[in-house]
């Protein structure tokens, strides 16, 4: 079934292949997007920490009454740890996360006057902030181009033969090498929102995939369009 995947592939053939998968999948899924709702950059870091271990969805509806109690770093570091913990208690491992938001609020107000800091250097460097949060931040609340590799996109990266790395670091200086800077955040959001609803760890559904002619993976996955089908989600992490 795919056509245009060689084993000889050349560079520039890899760039426009990826280039390609990258089109369709934004005419896929033209409202790709962050499915975590935030308004600034300081919402962006507390939701991405709410959202471990659990779903996109619960963290959208606990999220806007921790915002009244909380709206910045300032409010949030004088927070008092038992309202806040009933506050994110829905969203399971309260404690901890409890513990991650009142570490982060703190350092923010100590080190950056209560402002979010918008360069990738400085975001690691907080409590809790790893790689990833940082340029979900930095791609989605600044604005600034950031590849986010999330097991989604270090799934499909490896699947569509643009990197063999597992490393996420790895992953994301090879396939940002394949695309323009400007192209970095919204390839992210493609390529999550294809993992959550269509190319799935396990089962991924092959026969119904818009970028199946120029995936060399495809087969992972069962190929009958009927029963691939039956695999499409239409939602995403909820
Ligand atoms: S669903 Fe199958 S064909 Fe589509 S990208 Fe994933 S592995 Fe490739």
């Amino acid at each position: 079934m795919p056509d245009r995947v060689t084993a000889a592939e050349t560079r520039l053939g890899l760039v426009r292949r990826a280039r390609r998968i990258d089109r369709i999948l934004g005419e896929t899924y033209p409202d790709a997007k962050a499915e975590l709702d935030f308004t600034n950059p300081f919402e962006c870091l507390v939701v991405t920490v709410l959202s471990a271990q659990t779903t996109d969805k619960r963290v959208n509806l606990a999220s806007p009454a921790i915002f009244a109690a909380y709206p910045d770093a300032k409010a949030m570091a004088a927070a008092d740890r038992d309202v806040l913990e009933k506050l994110v208690g829905p969203l399971g491992f309260f404690r901890a996360k409890t513990d991650a938001l009142l570490r982060l609020s703190a350092a923010l107000v100590e080190e950056y006057d209560g402002e979010v800091p918008a360069k990738l250097e400085a975001l690691v460097k907080l409590p809790g902030v790893g790689r990833k949060t940082a340029n979900v931040v930095l791609g989605n609340a600044f604005g600034l181009p950031g590849i986010t590799v999330d097991t989604h996109f270090g799934r499909l990266a490896r699947r569509f033969g643009w990197t063999e790395q597992t490393d996420p670091v790895k992953v994301e200086h090879e396939v940002g090498a394949l695309f323009p800077k400007r192209d970095w955040t919204m390839l992210s959001h493609h390529l999550i929102w294809h993992g959550r609803r269509r190319c799935h760890a396990q089962k991924p559904a092959c026969g119904a995939c818009p970028v199946a002619r120029l995936c060399p993976s495809y087969g992972t996955g069962p190929t009958d369009p009927e029963v691939a089908a039956k695999l499409v989600r239409t939602e995403g992490r909820n």
